[in-house]
C-alpha cells in the first residue's frame, strides 16, 4: 500500500506511505493515488480533501528505477503515451475534482513532488519544506506538469528553472504559491484546522468557488499551456533518447548506476 486513505469529520486524508523511498513515485504509487482521489471525489460524506505525506519529505519526484522499460523498448511514443497518463491526466483529474483540497508539504518536493502538491488548491508548508525543478539538469526544460508560470509567476518560474535551486517555504508563500507556512510539528493540526474550516462551508458553494477559480486561469489559458508545454516537455526525451538513446541527459552514467 503505497497510499493510506482515511476518512474523518469529512475530510478525506491521502497520505503518500513510501517513506522508505522519501516518497517516490512509481506507476503504483500514481494509480493508487488516483484511486485514492476518485474516491473521495465520488464519497458524498467527503468535503475536503488533503494530500499528505509520511516521513521526512513530501516526495522526491519520479522513481527512475520504475519508470522506463530497457533500452530495446524505450520509444518517444512509449514515453509519450505513459507520461500523458500518469503525469498529465492524472494532474488535471485531481485539480478539478470539485471539491477543495490541501497538500500538506515537508521537507524536499522535488521535480515530479510539485505535481503532487501543484494540482491541490490550497498549500500548506512546513518550515523546513524546499521546493525543486532541477529537472533542466538532464536536458529538458522543466517537469511534466507545468505549474511553474502560473504558480510563480514568469521571472521566478524562469530562476528555478535556470538554476534547479530549490526555493524555500517563506519564499515560496510571498511568491503566492504557499498559502501558509508553519513549524514542521505544526503541520498536520494547521492543515486539520484548515480543512475543518472549509468542510463547515455548504458543499456546493465550495465547488462553485473552485469552479470560479479554475475556469479563470482556463480562460486565461492554463489548461490549454499544459496541454503544449507537455509537448515541449516531450521533446526533450525525444532529444536525450536521440544523442545518447536514454530518456534524459545529464547524470547519465549516475542514473544508470542507480537503476542497477
Ligand atoms: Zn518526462
Amino acid at each position: 500500500m503505497h497510499i493510506l486513505y482515511e476518512v474523518k469529520d469529512g475530510i478525506a486524508t491521502l497520505t503518500l506511505n513510501r517513506p522508505e523511498a522519501a516518497n517516490a513515485q512509481n506507476a503504483a504509487l500514481l494509480d493508487e493515488l488516483d484511486a485514492a482521489w476518485t474516491r473521495a471525489a465520488e464519497d458524498a460524506e467527503v468535503k475536503v480533501i488533503v494530500v499528505r505525506a509520511e516521513g521526512k519529505h513530501f516526495s522526491a519526484g519520479h522513481d527512475l528505477k520504475d519508470r522506463w522499460p530497457g533500452p530495446d523498448e524505450i520509444t518517444l511514443e512509449w514515453i509519450y503515451r505513459a507520461e500523458n497518463r500518469r503525469y498529465l491526466e492524472y494532474t488535471l483529474r485531481w485539480r478539478n475534482v470539485p471539491k477543495p483540497s490541501i497538500a500538506a508539504v515537508q521537507g524536499r518536493c522535488i521535480a515530479g513532488g510539485l505535481m503532487l502538491c501543484w494540482p491541490c488548491d490550497l498549500i500548506v508548508a512546513a518550515d523546513d519544506a524546499q521546493f525543486s525543478d532541477p529537472v533542466v539538469t538532464m536536458g529538458i526544460g522543466g517537469v511534466e506538469y507545468h505549474g511553474h508560470t502560473w504558480e510563480l509567476g514568469p521571472r521566478k518560474a524562469k530562476e528555478i528553472l535556470f538554476t534547479g535551486r530549490p526555493l524555500t517555504a517563506e519564499e515560496a508563500e510571498k511568491t503566492g504559491m504557499v498559502n501558509r507556512v508553519v513549524p514542521r510539528a505544526e503541520l498536520d493540526t494547521a492543515t486539520r484546522e484548515l480543512a475543518e474550516r472549509i468542510a463547515a462551508m455548504p458543499a456546493f458553494g465550495l465547488r462553485q468557488a473552485k469552479r470560479a477559480v479554475n475556469q479563470t486561469l482556463d480562460v486565461q489559458g492554463f489548461y490549454a499551456a499544459l496541454q503544449s508545454v507537455f509537448d515541449i516537455h516531450q521533446t526533450g526525451h525525444g532529444n536525450a533518447l536521440s544523442v545518447s538513446g536514454y530518456p534524459i541527459l545529464a547524470k547519465l552514467d549516475e542514473m544508470k548506476e542507480k537503476l542497477r
